[in-house]
């Protein structure tokens, strides 16, 4: 464990030290002392002291392994009890001072129990200046036996409040970057305009964000918890529908975390093949919406008050963004509907005619005598009818095919890859709008796009066929074949 100070601070440090006792050595040579004092040894001691500080200072720490600093101490150790020995006389009631203040340094700048390691040396280099001067074991033992200990208490105290520091600011550390990836993953969602992929992505930086091995995006439905995405595997659109439902339905409703722990059964930990797993529940603006499975290997995995906070906050984004990419869904849908049909709008005729491919078939289809309709039943028969024929168009096409209103009574079919099987369809769809005893038929027009002609060339030869049914007598498909024969 690296303490709170950094090599440089702790060697600089040590180096102003060194200055600062050497210059009171030098110092203590103009005070009044007595004879006996070797002064020249204290001369040199100063000298010693201020060189070492000076080198301590500028030597490049941070360039070498953290134990280096350690040297310092026997010199440290070695040179307070050298002094002792020269001067113990004059310093004798503050001498414990020194071994205080190196102590200190050691705390403040290495990991719990170097003073404790060290005391053993410190111990013998201060009892041999005042065993030196006294001549009394008695004394100088009492004397270190007080000194030492209570120096190593305040060097081991200032060390494990370095490491508690030190955690302290790893853990803010850790928060901040966390803060970080959140906010960049809620910019990030924020740009999302596809579902697919904002479930993807909400999967994906959930488990990044809170380091799980494994995450799932959930909606809630009547029927269970629908998965909408998955990471770091991909997982089929799933219904988890098991016992553990009713739990976490009513955990996601409550707005409530939930602790899936190791030994309680689940569908959707054994879908991530993980040990433990958090739900987080999702919110919009409004109701819930569904939650987020983070998944962790170890069974015994706990997310702190803060981690928690983050996946909270991180939830309601995801909320925020799928409400946002619905709502666009919707309003894009809305703007390409007819009300009245529910089909396609003339907006949605100009898209398809765009994406229309060789090989499709249009069809343009007509209701008869509409106008009667509405002159007999009223126009609110004439509306309902409309809306039978579109809900009717809708049931009968493929998922491939299309429908739009063309205008009033007018719908264009566009019939993927039909070719000249549309005409068979078209004449299909007819019977079957028979078999629904309504008060109208219609007629239609089929034509084949081709390379050579442009979609909107395609529609007008339907159009051209669709006339040719109409003057026919009606209630028939014409194909543009036939209205080409014709002219
Ligand atoms: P044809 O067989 O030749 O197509 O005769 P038609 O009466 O269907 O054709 P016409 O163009 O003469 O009349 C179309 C009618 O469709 C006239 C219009 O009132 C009616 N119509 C158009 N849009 C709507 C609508 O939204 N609701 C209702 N009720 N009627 C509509
Ligand atoms: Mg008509
Ligand atoms: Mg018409």
């Amino acid at each position: 464990m690296v303490s709170v100070l950094s090599n440089g601070v702790t060697g600089r440090l040590a180096g102003w030290l060194f200055l600062a006792a050497g210059s009171t050595v030098g110092l203590s040579l103009f005070l009044p002392m007595p004879g006996t004092v070797n002064r020249a040894g204290t001369l040199a001691l100063c000298a010693v002291g201020i060189g070492i500080g000076i080198a301590a200072i500028r030597a490049p720490w941070d360039d070498w392994p953290r134990s280096r600093t350690l040297l310092l101490v026997p010199v440290a150790f070695g040179m307070i009890a050298v002094g002792g020995l020269f001067v113990f006389e004059v310093v004798q009631y503050s001498y414990g001072i020194f071994w205080m203040l190196a102590f200190t340094w050691v705390g403040l700048g290495h990991p719990r129990w170097t003073s404790a390691r060290i005391a053993p040396f410190a111990a013998v280099g201060f009892i041999i200046p005042i065993i030196n001067f006294t001549d009394d074991w008695a004394v100088s033992i009492r004397t270190t036996a007080i000194v030492i200990p209570s120096a190593v208490l305040i060097g081991e105290v200032l060390a494990w409040i370095s490491h508690h520091l030190e955690e302290a600011e790893k853990r803010d550390t850790a928060h901040i970057e966390s803060q970080r990836v959140l906010l960049s993953a809620s910019t990030t969602l924020a740009y999302q305009v596809d579902y697919d992929t904002a479930s993807y992505l909400a999967a994906r930086m959930s488990g990044e964000l809170l380091g799980s091995a494994a995450s799932m995006v959930f909606l809630a439905e009547d029927s269970g918890l629908k998965g909408i995405g998955s990471w770091p595997e991909p997982v089929e659109e799933s219904l988890i529908d098991g016992p553990e439902v009713e739990d976490l339905l009513s955990a996601i409703r409550e707005d409530r975390c939930m602790h899936l722990p190791a030994d309680q059964a689940s569908q959707i930990r054994d879908l991530m093949s993980v040990a433990s797993m958090f739900i987080v529940p999702i919110r919009g603006a409004g109701d819930p919406i569904g939650a987020i499975a983070l998944g962790f290997m170890d069974e015994t995995h706990q997310l702190d008050e803060f981690e928690l906070d983050i996946a909270r906050t991180f939830a309601t984004q995801v909320g925020l963004a799928f409400e946002r990419v619905w709502a666009t869904q919707s309003l894009l849908d809305d703007s390409l509907r007819d009300e009245l049909t529910g089909v396609g709008n003339r907006r949605h005729v100009s898209a398809l005619l765009g994406n229309g491919q060789p090989g499709d078939a249009i069809v343009m289809l007509d209701l008869d005598n509409f106008k009667e309709v509405n002159d007999t039943l009223g126009h609110s028969i004439g509306d309902e009818v409309l809306h039978a024929m579109g809900s009717y168009l809708r049931n009968a096409l493929r998922d491939n095919d299309s429908v739009a209103r063309y205008g009033g009574e007018e719908f264009l079919l566009l019939l993927r890859r039909a070719g000249s099987g549309g005409v068979a369809k078209a004449q299909e769809l007819l019977e079957g709008w028979r078999r629904t005893n309504p008060v109208v038929t219609f007629s239609a027009g089929v034509a084949i796009h081709d390379i050579s002609a442009t979609p909107l060339g395609t529609v007008k030869k339907a159009d051209a066929a669709l006339y040719l049914a109409k003057s026919r007598g009606r209630n028939q498909v014409c194909s543009a074949m036939d209205s080409v024969a014709v002219a």
